[in-house]
């Protein structure tokens, strides 16, 4: 059984392997003995393998170890991740914050708290897997809208709502395969106008786009937000959070499941996050600079630091990124399930940490090859 999966995946050239990484530094990994420039990393501020940023953190680990010990109900929550918390929630401009140990975890765990076998879930059709799979675990019904479509969202909203006790709209903020942005401000409105929870995914917009993608629409979260981040993406370290009202804070702690049977995120991690933290407005701006000069040189319009190249067949974007890689460029080809059906693509993210001279060279070989 195993062995027929295996040989259908790599018969539909969606077989994926392990790339293994034998040294890093920056933007730059080595793998095979050679050297090579990583535009597929999250590591959106060049955070994450900094060695001065890694000094700091040193001290992290001596003051508060390596572990958490317990979970955070028991005896794992430490001073630091409140003072933590209290500074993402400061970032969102919600009320309060929650640590998770991871962002997928987060979002199962709130959709699963939240929502329930009496209540309704419209969903983005694109959001992210861990979306995907909170919504199924809270056995709410689901409906899945057209990708950033209102309108198709408030016909569903119009026809459904009323039918089910609890309702949540819940959608990415920056679309993890697309980098397309959600209409936040016009979702928000719905959200209040049809009494439904608005959960929103800033994996890939915190510390990229803003501290909060509500700051670029102008809106201020309210009682029915809930805005979840990632440590592990721009800020560098790992883990996530959840931004919200202090009692929906309170709710999570004792519903949430994934928050309540696991061991809390290391409390060095929370400590280095709160040094990453001051580092973001510098980082941010480098970015900005790097996303300008690539929109520039290559005339593609993302808003965000990620940058689709379409192109359709799985087995042409696995040779387009193999011959990228022979160039010394790491960007693997996005293949389903991942991405929908026929729209493999390549997926260029970019970071502070690349230069003016890695973003040149990488425009002219994609110029080459496409
Ligand atoms: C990465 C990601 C997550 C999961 O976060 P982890 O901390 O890596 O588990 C959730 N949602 C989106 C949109 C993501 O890109």
């Amino acid at each position: 059984m195993v062995e027929i999966v295996l040989e259908e995946l790599k018969k539909n050239n969606l077989y994926r392997k392990l790339k293994t990484i034998e040294e890093v530094d920056g933007v730059r990994v080595k793998i095979g003995g050679k050297w090579f420039v990583n535009f597929s990393s999250n590591d959106y501020l060049n955070l994450a393998f900094d060695k001065t940023v890694a000094n700091e953190h040193i001290k992290c680990l001596k003051n508060w170890g390596t572990g958490a010990g317990a979970s955070r109900l028991i005896t794992g929550n430490f001073q630091i991740h409140e003072v933590l918390e209290k500074e993402l929630a400061k970032l969102k401009k919600t009320e309060a914050a929650l640590l998770f140990s991871t962002g997928y975890m987060a979002n199962i765990g709130i959709l699963s708290s939240i929502m329930g076998k009496d209540d309704v879930i419209f969903s983005d059709k694109l959001n992210h897997a861990s979306i995907i799979d909170g919504c199924k675990l809270s056995k709410a019904k689901i409906f899945v809208y057209e990708h950033n479509n209102t309108e198709n969202l408030k016909t569903l909203l119009e026809r459904e709502r009323k039918r089910f006790k609890s309702a949540c709209i819940v959608t990415d903020s920056v679309f993890s395969m697309d980098g397309d942005i959600a209409p936040l401000d016009e979702l928000f409105e719905l959200s209040l106008k049809y009494d439904t929870y608005f959960v929103v995914d800033d994996a890939h917009a915190t510390g990229v786009i803003g501290y909060s993608s509500f700051e670029i629409f102008n809106i201020t979260p309210a009682e029915n937000t809930v805005i979840m981040g990632t440590l592990g993406k721009a800020l560098g370290t790992f883990g996530a959070f959840v931004a919200s009202t202090e009692t929906l804070r309170k709710f999570f702690i004792n519903k949430a499941r994934s928050f309540i049977f696991t061991t809390a995120l290391p409390p060095h991690i929370a400590c280095a996050t709160l040094y990453n933290l001051k580092l973001i407005p510098e980082r941010m701006e480098k970015l900005k600079k790097n996303i300008e000069l690539f929109q520039k040189l290559t005339g593609f319009k993302s808003k965000t630091a990620i940058f689709p190249v379409v192109v359709g067949d799985s087995q042409k974007a696995l040779d387009i990124s193999e011959k990228l890689f022979k160039s010394g460029f790491i960007i693997p080809a996005i293949r389903p399930p991942t991405v929908p059906e026929k729209t493999s693509r390549l997926r260029i993210t970019l970071s502070a940490g690349h230069t003016e001279e890695d973003i040149i060279n990488l425009t002219d070989t994609l110029n080459k090859l496409i």
